[in-house]
C-alpha cells in the first residue's frame, strides 16, 4: 500500500513538471526571443543584429563542443567567466554593482535597467559584448578588430563574419534543418568505414564516410552553411568545405565538377547542389578515375581552440531518416 502511495505521489510530480515545461515551451520561442534581444541591442548600440546573433551562436556552439565551460542557462550563449564580468583584480568576482565592475575594469554592465550587471541576465550579457565592441566601432571591419582583440584568434574571427553573412543574407535565426548529402532516390550505398586503413582520401585514418553512387550524381549542401573552400587537393580531388552555424565544418571529396557559378563566401541552403559524384584526386589537377566514384564526407568541429574530425556516419543515416519522414509528409498533404 506504502509502496503504491509513493509511486503514484512520484508519478503526480513528474506529470505535473511535464505539464509546467510543455506550457514553458509554448510561451517561449528561443529564436523570437533572442531576435528580439538582438534588435533591441541594435537599436541601442548600431551594432547589426545579424553580428550579435552569430557572436551569440558561435559561443553557445563552443560551450557545447567544451567540457571545460557550463551550459548556457538563459536563451544568450554568450559565456563571460565571473572573474572577466567582474573585473581581474576585483576582490568580488560575483559583483553585480556596475560602478564597482566600471572600477575594476570589468566587462559587466547593466543592460536591462534593473541596477544590477547580472551574469544571469540575458540582456546584461548580450549588452555587455556589444559595450565591448562599441569601443572599436560598428562597421565590419572595425567589428573584426574588436573581436580579434578578444579572441586573439583568426580562424574565430573569420567563422562569426562567415555566420554574419549566413543571418543578414536569410533574415531568421531558425536554420537547423539538414539534408543527406545526395538524392534520396538516386542508387547510392554507404556504410561506417570510420577509422578505417587509409582508402582514397588521403589522410592517415579514414576521416569521414564514402558514399559510392554513380558518376555526376548531384551531390548536396547537406545544411545550411557558408563555402568557405572549394579547389583541388593532391588526395581529395576537387572539393569544398562548408562551415554551418554550429562550427560545423562540411567538406565533400573527389567531385567530378562544382556548381556553375558556385564561390567561396557564398551561403548555401541544404539541398543546394554544389557538385557531382566524380572520382577525382591522387594526382595532378584533373587525374581522375583512380577509384570507384564516391563522396568523401568528413565532419570536422571547431570549439574555440582547435578542430577536430568525428564521425559523421550517425548524422548522416539521422538526416537521411528525417528527409523521408518530411517527404513523406509533403506528398501526404498534397
Ligand atoms: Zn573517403
Amino acid at each position: 500500500m506504502r509502496a503504491v502511495l509513493i509511486i503514484g505521489t512520484i508519478l503526480i510530480l513528474f506529470i505535473s513538471t511535464l505539464s509546467v515545461r510543455d506550457a514553458h515551451a509554448q510561451e517561449t520561442d528561443p529564436y523570437q526571443e533572442r531576435m528580439k534581444l538582438y534588435k533591441k541591442v541594435e537599436t541601442i548600440t548600431q551594432i547589426p543584429w545579424y553580428y550579435l546573433a552569430a557572436i551569440d551562436q558561435y559561443e553557445r556552439s563552443v560551450r557545447l563542443a567544451r567540457r571545460d565551460l557550463p551550459k548556457a542557462d538563459g536563451v544568450i550563449g554568450i559565456y563571460f567567466r565571473p572573474e572577466v564580468w567582474a573585473g581581474l583584480t576585483n576582490p568580488n568576482p560575483n559583483e553585480e554593482n556596475p560602478a564597482v565592475i566600471q572600477f575594476f575594469n570589468g566587462l559587466g554592465v547593466d543592460g536591462d535597467g534593473d541596477g544590477k550587471a547580472s551574469l544571469k541576465s540575458d540582456e546584461d550579457v548580450l549588452y555587455a559584448f556589444a559595450h565591448y565592441l562599441l569601443s572599436y566601432g560598428v562597421d565590419p571591419d572595425n567589428l573584426k578588430i574588436g573581436l580579434w582583440n578578444y579572441y586573439h584568434r583568426d580562424r574565430t574571427v573569420g567563422i562569426i563574419a562567415g555566420k554574419a553573412k549566413i543571418y543578414r543574407q536569410l533574415g531568421r535565426l531558425d536554420l537547423d534543418k539538414r539534408v543527406f548529402p545526395v538524392p534520396l532516390y538516386s542508387n547510392h550505398s554507404y556504410r561506417s568505414t570510420w577509422g578505417d586503413a587509409r582508402g582514397w582520401g588521403g589522410r592517415r585514418i579514414h576521416e569521414g564516410t564514402d558514399i559510392f553512387a554513380n558518376y555526376g550524381v548531384p551531390v548536396r549542401a547537406t545544411a545550411y552553411g557558408i563555402v568557405e573552400m572549394k579547389g583541388w587537393n593532391k588526395f581529395g580531388g576537387w572539393r569544398i568545405g562548408i562551415r554551418d552555424i554550429n562550427n560545423t565544418y562540411h567538406y565533400f571529396a573527389h567531385l567530378s565538377g562544382f556548381a556553375k557559378n558556385l564561390q567561396v563566401g557564398q551561403v548555401v541552403e541544404p539541398g543546394m547542389v554544389i557538385g557531382g559524384v566524380g572520382s577525382t584526386g591522387y594526382g595532378p589537377p584533373g587525374t581522375s578515375g583512380k577509384f570507384p566514384p564516391h563522396l568523401h564526407y568528413g565532419m570536422y568541429k571547431d570549439n574555440g581552440i582547435t578542430e577536430w574530425s568525428f564521425d559523421p556516419y550517425p548524422h548522416l543515416a539521422q538526416w537521411k531518416r528525417l528527409e523521408r519522414i518530411e517527404l513523406r509528409k509533403t506528398k501526404s498533404s498534397r
